[in-house]
Formats: structure tokens, sequence, C-alpha cells
């Protein structure tokens, strides 16, 4: 009964901003779970390097350099990413940025700079795969939100702000397209080790803070988020929908 129930193969999966990072693991964590994947990312070289990673370790590879940031211009690079490929089953809309700035110091363009990849970009990501998947009947949609979708912390509040848009848009689109065979769940990491934390990994005071204030006491291994991934594009997830899935190491359960 259990059998294939998290096999991936013949899915093709399309993870934004997947040429490093948390992007790049879930990538090579659901090809090898059979998954055909699209990388995506701005810079052609890292996008190319990555590429020839997962081919050189027998990954089904291609490659999708666009900015997600530019609205009007998704639904023609999906058009063309399918015509190209192939249908797109399962979208891990997961290019994200942080600014770090005092609340009293935040200008709009850096405000809506976070909004732009972070909020905007999901959505009109997920809008233009859903238009194909609701034709087809199915799809899987996987918004990356974070543990900061629940919780407040300083100097990051564009960010957080993003990450709780990116929660309620996951259930409104869930209520949306339930019927039509598109699922839209999240996983909220907690702190994992990337370009994005590059300034709290330098920082040791808050890693002695993070071990304290995280149940399991230590910064999350982003192969450690390829299972809620597997989970979440898998036919073992066919009835979960709207749904913020936690990989933080108890950190949101406790105070
Ligand atoms: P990284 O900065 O390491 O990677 C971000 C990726 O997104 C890169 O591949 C980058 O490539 C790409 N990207 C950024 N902007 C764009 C854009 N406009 N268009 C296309 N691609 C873009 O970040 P993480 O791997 O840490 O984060 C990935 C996701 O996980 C984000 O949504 C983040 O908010 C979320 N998250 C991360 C946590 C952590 O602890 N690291 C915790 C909770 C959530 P390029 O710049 O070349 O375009």
């Amino acid at each position: 009964m259990a059998q294939g129930l998290f096999d991936l193969k013949g899915r093709r999966i399309l993870i934004t901003g997947s040429s490093r990072g948390i992007g790049f693991a879930l990538a090579r964590g659901l090809g090898q779970a059979g998954g055909s994947i699209i990388l995506n990312g701005r810079d052609p070289k890292a996008l190319g390097e990555a590429a020839r990673t997962l081919a050189a370790e027998g990954i089904d590879v291609a490659e999708a350099g666009f900015d997600v940031t530019d609205p009007h211009a998704l639904d023609a690079a999906v058009e063309e990413l399918e015509t190209r490929l192939g249908p797109i089953e399962v979208l891990v809309n997961n290019a994200g940025i942080n600014r770090r700035f005092p609340a009293t110091e935040v200008t709009p363009e850096t405000f809506r700079e976070v909004q732009a990849v972070n909020v905007e970009a999901v959505f009109f990501m997920a809008q233009a795969c859903a238009r194909r998947m609701l034709k087809r009947g199915h799809g899987k949609i996987v918004n990356i939100a974070s543990v900061q979708s629940e919780l407040g912390r300083a100097t990051i509040t564009p960010y957080a702000a993003s990450k709780g848009a990116v929660r309620t848009m996951t259930r409104s689109l869930c209520a949306e397209w339930a019927k039509g065979g598109v699922q839209v769940n999240a996983i909220a990491p907690g702190y994992f080790a990337t370009e994005l934390t590059k300034v709290l990994v330098e920082d040791e005071a808050f890693t002695d803070w993070l071990c304290k204030r995280v149940p399991a006491g230590r910064w999350g291994k982003v192969e450690e988020l390829v299972g809620a991934a597997v989970f979440l594009s898998s036919a073992a997830s066919d009835f979960v929908n709207g749904h913020l899935l936690y990989v933080d190491g108890g950190m949101t359960a406790v105070v």
C-alpha cells in the first residue's frame, strides 16, 4: 500500500532560487527521489555549476535562468518551460531575500524589494503554474515560508511581514484551487546556515542564543528539509492542503 507513495519519478519540478542554499538542497533531494528538476536563479554561472553538479549525480536537470520579480514575465517563462520540457507538476516557491535594518530605517524601496521576491513572485509564480495545472486537473505547489511566518524578530520586519503573507496566501490559494486538484502547502524552516543567514552564522552570540532557544539545540542542516519537500511533492500528501509544515527543531513549539 505504501509502496511508491513518495516516488517522484515522472514528476517535473520547478524550484525557484535553486542555484544554492536551501533551493539547491531541495533540488538534489527531489531529484534523488526521482523528480525531473528545473533549476532557477538569476546568475547564469551559478545556475550552470549547480546544473552540472546534479547532472553528474545522475539527476535529470534543466536550467531556467530568470528573475522572479517581473510578474508580467512569469507566465511567458512558464509557457516557454512547458513547451521546451513538458508539464510542470510541482512548483517549489523557494526564492527569497532578507534585508536587515532597524524598522525606523527601512526605506519604501527596501520594503518593496523584499515583498517583490518573497510575496509577489510567490503569488505570480503560483498563478502562472496553477493556470496550467488546473487545466490538467492536478498539480502541487510548495511555498517556502519561515518560522518568521509566526514569530517576530527585531530588524527583519519586512521579511517577517512577507513570510506571514506566504502563510495566509497558502491557505487562500488552497481554498480556491483544491477542488481543481491543485494543492498548495508550505514548509516553514527554522534556522539553516546559508548565504541568507551568513551574518548570523558568523555571530557566535547568535548561535549561543539559538542553541538555547531551539529544543533540538542546533542549527538545521539543509538536507533536513528534503523529507518535508518530498512528502508535499508526492502522492503521500494528496489530501494535505493549505498546511504549513514546520521544520525547525521544535522552535515554534516552545517559548
Ligand atoms: P540563499 O540566499 O542561500 O539562496 C537564495 C536563492 O534565491 C539563490 O539561488 C538566489 O540566486 C535566488 N534568488 C534570489 N533572488 C532571486 C530572484 N529575484 N529571482 C530568481 N532567483 C532569485 O537563501 P536560502 O537558501 O537561505 O533561502 C531560500 C528560502 O528559504 C528563502 O525563501 C528563505 O526566506 C527561506 N528560509 C531560509 C531560512 C534559512 O535559515 N536559511 C529560514 C527560513 C526560511 P541568485 O541570487 O543568483 O538569483
